[in-house]
């Protein structure tokens, strides 16, 4: 019988899920699939992500985990794709490939002051809080006042964290690097910016609700900002969200408020001028223009300028994929192009044959974790369908990978090295009644993994050098457990994707090389 040799690169749920569907579907060849991982540990976003105060969706995890201890995929994690495996070995070794490599760094926000020193995309500073391995281990909590652009999860997630009280975060799996920056953090108000109402907000009302819940924390809504248009009212009777995020926001307004010792504030109408700095190149203050309904759903400018003077300025206005070597890329969009998964090329969108995507490097970072799925299985109904132009491998046999890593000198981990790391994660929470405190050091995840004792580098102990305003784990992770400098991915500039991300609700848009992904958080 035929056996179909699958790399899959990129260890989230998209990669996972993918992988179990190919697996489970009818078929009628043998599959043996790889996945590779530049973490030393899987599960991508869903692990690197989701914010450690939101275990019900953190236990996805649970289910993905299952899929890999079936046992009938094998997991290759600490392995770079670009460095230390690349397509030339992969053609040598697979029949094709799926690239599930998803988005980690933040679209960019093209306003004068932007990269001001206390200018920091959302992004990295999820990565710090969830304990990336590939992000500095202090964060420069200093501000009293800080902004949050955009009207996103992403962005609820930013000033949730921000504005809670550390000892509130102890009950999750927060590393103490990060429990301990966030204790220290003397902040007083966090104010969150939309472009548009809150009738047009990409928020859901879960993650809104959750806000009006932190202690000591009073949730401020300017009355201004609810003076609605026809649109809005339609927006409110029609929309079941859009009513529910209304009542919980025309409840905030009733509230008494000026006891706690924190503010969040909700700026609505507001779009992002400049951020401005002081003589040090420091964030100052953020300047905005009011707008207004403009009649038909959207916002038109007033011409009335404000400032809030902030330290801070945290820009939550989506997430954007990094190119992968040897694979076409879209910059505009920051996904692989392709059609239904089948990866295309990039000048004349021929098909590149053996290769695919699923997940959010095919049709950019919007959608919840189960939208992953149903990508998956378009994708890998190409995979089966497309038997006759699978490549030819010289060398097909599972043997030669880590052979070939060993060879390399990567420090590769696998499944039972994931074991080891889970389970001295969760032994590490318990004295404390926690699930689990997270390793951060990339070479004390591999340690753990392996059971081995290397000595830790610099960048383990203290994380990468601090980027103010771009420092995203794909910019910002020198691999140094095997010697080997990662190949990074170029600055993107230009648009990205809201970080409606993970809004509930509809199936996300479906960008192919002639549909771009749908714009912006700042709405
Ligand atoms: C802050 C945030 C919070 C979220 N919260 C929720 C939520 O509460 N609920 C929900 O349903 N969804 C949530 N989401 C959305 C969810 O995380 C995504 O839908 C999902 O993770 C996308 O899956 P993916 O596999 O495509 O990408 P990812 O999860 O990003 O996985 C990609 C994997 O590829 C690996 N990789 C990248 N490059 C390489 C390379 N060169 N070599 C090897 N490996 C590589 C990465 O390390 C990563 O592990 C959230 C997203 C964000 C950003």
């Amino acid at each position: 019988m035929t056996k179909l040799r699958l790399a899959i690169v990129g260890a989230g749920p998209a990669g996972i899920y993918a992988a179990d569907i190919l697996l489970k579907s009818e078929r009628k060849f043998d599959v043996s699939i790889d996945l590779f991982e530049q973490l030393p540990a899987p599960y991508g976003l869903v692990r690197y992500g989701v914010a450690p105060d939101h275990p019900r969706i953190k236990g996805i995890i649970t289910a993905l985990r299952d899929v890999l201890d079936r046992g009938d995929i094998r997991i290759f994690g600490n392995v770079h794709f670009g460095t230390d495996i690349t397509l030339d070995d992969l053609k040598k070794h697979y029949n094709a490939v799926i690239f599930s490599t998803g988005a980690v760094r933040d679209a960019d926000l093209d306003i004068p002051g932007i990269d001001l020193d206390g200018s920091y995309g959302a992004a990295d500073f999820v990565s710090w809080f969830d304990g990336h391995p590939d992000v500095p281990r202090t964060w420069p909590l200093e501000a009293e006042s800080v902004a949050v652009i955009g009207n996103g999860n992403v962005a609820l997630d930013v000033s949730r964290i921000l504005a809670k009280h550390a000892e509130d975060l102890l009950t999750t799996e927060i590393p103490a690097n990060v429990y301990e920056g966030l204790k220290k953090s003397p902040v007083t108000d966090v104010h969150v910016f939309g472009r548009r109402g809150p009738a047009q907000v990409k928020f859901t009302p879960l993650e809104l609700r959750e806000l009006g819940e932190l202690r000591d924390v009073d949730m401020i809504v300017y009355d201004e900002d609810f003076d609605y248009d026809e649109a809005s009212k339609t927006a409110v009777a029609s929309n079941k969200q859009v009513m529910v995020i209304d009542r919980v926001l025309q409840k905030w307004r009733e509230r008494e408020t000026g006891q706690a010792s924190r503010r969040l504030h909700l700026h609505f109408f507001a779009k992002p001028l400049e951020v401005v700095g002081d003589e040090n190149g420091r964030v100052q203050a953020f300047r905005y223009e009011r707008t207004r309904p403009d009649g038909q759903g959207g916002v038109e400018g007033t011409g009335e300028i404000r400032e809030v003077p902030i330290q801070a300025i945290y820009r939550a206005v989506g997430y954007f994929g990094s190119p992968i070597d040897g694979v076409p890329f879209d910059d505009k969009h920051g996904v692989i192009p392709n059609h239904e998964g089948k990866v295309l090329s990039g000048d004349d969108n021929d098909l590149l044959h053996g290769v695919y995507a699923t997940g959010w490097i095919k049709r950019g970072p919007v959608g919840l974790i189960g939208h992953t799925k149903s990508d998956a299985m378009e994708t890998v109904s190409h995979v089966i369908n497309d038997q006759a132009s699978w490549w030819s491998p010289e060398d097909p046999s599972e043997e030669s990978i880590p052979a070939l890593l060993t060879e390399r000198g990567v420090r590769f981990t696998d499944l039972d090295g994931w074991h080891n790391l889970d389970q001295h994660e969760m032994a590490l929470g318990e004295p404390e009644g926690r699930v689990r405190v997270k390793v951060v050091a990339r070479g004390e995840m591999v340690n753990v993994s392996r059971g081995e004792d290397e000595p830790l580098t610099d960048s383990d102990i203290n994380g990468p050098a601090p980027k103010h305003a771009s420092a995203t784990p794909a910019d910002a992770s020198p691999k140094s457990d095997n010697g080997q400098a990662p190949r990074h991915a170029a600055p993107q500039t230009g648009a990205g994707a809201g970080d409606s991300a993970f809004e509930g609700g509809s199936e996300p848009a479906k960008p192919t090389a002639s549909q771009p992904v749908s714009l912006s958080d700042l709405d």
